[in-house]
């Protein structure tokens, strides 16, 4: 089975708008980063979500699992124009 792309599956999701890393407020028109999960049953999920302030790589990965780094726009809550920037598995 096929798993959604990341950043097709994460453009437009809620989130917060406090920087996980170093407790910044995020303003709509701000850069953000946040990392996310793949879990069989939910799909993607974003487990942290940072300013700009954070690394652009995941480092060493966690039990195997699809784990993913995006970068997009903080707009009104949501988060737009979902890139890839990197992920545990190919
Ligand atoms: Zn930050």
């Amino acid at each position: 089975m096929t798993r959604p792309s990341p950043a097709a599956a994460l453009n437009g999701v809620q989130v917060g708008h406090i920087c996980d890393r170093c407790s910044r407020g995020i303003r709509t028109g701000d850069k953000a980063v946040a990392y996310a999960t793949y879990y069989e049953d939910d799909g993607w999920l974003i487990r942290r979500l940072m300013c700009d302030c954070g690394s652009r790589t995941i480092g060493l990965p966690t039990d195997g699992a699809d784990e993913v780094l995006v970068k997009a726009v903080y707009w009104r809550g949501r988060l737009v124009g979902v890139t890839t920037v990197d992920r545990s598995r190919p």
